[in-house]
């Protein structure tokens, strides 16, 4: 039987245990303390519980499954973990400790590997003897229902734990993307424009909350901008915004927006604490921002250009100009992110859209939407907008050449 050490045993944790355990691999936990562990397992065993209700998982299956996790209360216990993922709080200096340990108590060959949205896998296996072992395996929230794992390859990765790994991430009945290590990786550095643009565009008052949540809604997006960062945590999403720009040296294209910072600051973040960009404390959610729309400030030419790119896709509501405008806006910042990405040779053009897809639920990948839109008119549409508001929509050379 192989096994899994994880460290950390919190919200990701938990899930990354359920999905070895499910898929007949015996799991190590470990944490800073025998009482999270014990309550991690208690959560861990409720949600197999909930997916033998559901008829997701045989009842024997799951009690297997509950069998094969095993408490540990030192990481000196890993030396028999066949392969580790770390997914402890996002710190920097407490993930390089652990690597430093797991690289002197881990049997060389053994794949070390974080979990870590954020920090660079670079970063954290510095220092450690072992660089060819250690990568990113990113798993998305919830870890074991969400098919993704970014799978991130350091310049040091060695071929075979690289095969290792993507071999391990199919047997565990997930999909891996390999991906160089960029801020973000492949996925929520992407995805930053679809909150980014939406939030510059609120701010600069061209378009109303639910208004843009529906122009999105009507594109096949199965939740608007604005309804999504209040799912996810107005918060949350400001800290991973700021971390990329801060990561790609004040890049205009990631500058985060202060409409969320205030939010953030002020306590309205979403879902979580009843109000954010919408209200909770009604039957249906209702905008909880009204602001004034200056339709007028969006030029003709803009509106045009927005107009066709729109009638490439595939729209099952009426839009306005403003709808269009903030539409075309954000895909062409979410096509332009995955040329440059290509570009810099982070991922091939077809991970980049699997990625997108299975992290996000986007109807299509950036590069199926250039595909039917067409890269000569993202071009045009680009070169305008920063004509008008500057190098954040500088397009990538692989767009305009
Ligand atoms: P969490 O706060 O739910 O859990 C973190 C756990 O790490 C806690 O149980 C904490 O006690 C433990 N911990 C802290 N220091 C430790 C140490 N020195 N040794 C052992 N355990 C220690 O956090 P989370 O949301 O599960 O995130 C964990 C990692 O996964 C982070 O790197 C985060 O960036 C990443 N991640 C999170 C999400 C998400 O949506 N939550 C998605 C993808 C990746």
């Amino acid at each position: 039987m192989r096994a899994v050490g994880i460290v950390g045993t919190g919200t990701m944790g938990a899930g990354i245990a359920i999905s070895f355990a499910r898929s007949g691999w015996d799991v190590l936990l470990y944490d800073i303390s025998k009482e999270i562990v014990a309550h991690s397992l208690e959560v861990i065993v409720k949600e197999f519980h909930r997916e033998t209700e559901k008829g997701r998982i045989k009842p024997e299956d799951a009690q297997a499954a509950i069998a094969r996790i095993h408490p540990r209360t030192g990481l000196s216990d890993f030396s028999e973990a066949h392969i580790v993922v770390e997914a402890v709080t996002e710190n920097l200096s407490v993930k390089k400790q652990i690597f430093a340990s797991l690289d002197v108590i881990c049997p060389p060959q053994i794949p070390l590997t974080s979990n870590t949205s954020s920090l660079s896998i670079g970063s954290i296996a510095n220092g450690c003897a072992g660089r060819d072992r250690i990568a990113g395996m990113h798993f998305f929230n919830p870890a074991h229902k969400m098919k993704l794992v970014e799978v991130v390859k350091t310049d040091f990765l060695s071929e075979d734990v690289l095969q290792e790994l993507s071999q391990i991430v199919r047997q565990i009945g997930k999909t891996p993307i390999l991906t160089r290590d960029t801020p973000g990786f492949v996925v929520n550095r992407c995805a930053r424009h679809f909150y980014l643009e939406p939030l510059r565009f609120l701010s600069e008052r061209l378009g109303g909350i639910e208004e843009i949540d529906f122009a999105f809604e009507s594109a096949g997006f199965p939740m608007g901008p604005f309804r999504l960062l209040d799912l996810v945590g107005v918060d949350v999403n400001f800290l991973v915004s700021k971390s990329i720009y801060e990561q790609f040296f004040h890049e205009p294209r990631f500058r985060p927006v202060i409409l969320q910072q205030k939010m953030a600051e002020s306590g309205l973040l979403g879902r979580k604490a009843g109000k954010g960009f919408y209200n909770y404390d009604g039957k249906t959610p209702k905008a909880a921002l009204k602001i004034e729309r200056r339709e007028a400030m969006i030029s003709e030419s803009l509106s045009e250009m927005a107009h066709k790119i729109s009638a490439k896709l595939e729209i099952t509501g009426q839009l306005n100009v403003p709808q269009q405008v903030i539409l075309a806006r954000t895909i062409s910042m979410l096509i332009n992110e995955a040329h440059l990405m290509m570009e810099e040779g982070i991922a091939a053009r077809d991970s980049i859209d699997l990625a997108m897809k299975l992290g996000t639920n986007f109807p299509k990948g950036p590069l199926e939407f250039s595909d039917s839109i067409g890269k000569y008119m993202i071009a045009e549409f680009l070169q305008a907008m920063r004509r008008t508001y500057g190098d954040a929509y500088r397009p990538s050379l692989l767009l305009s050449q």
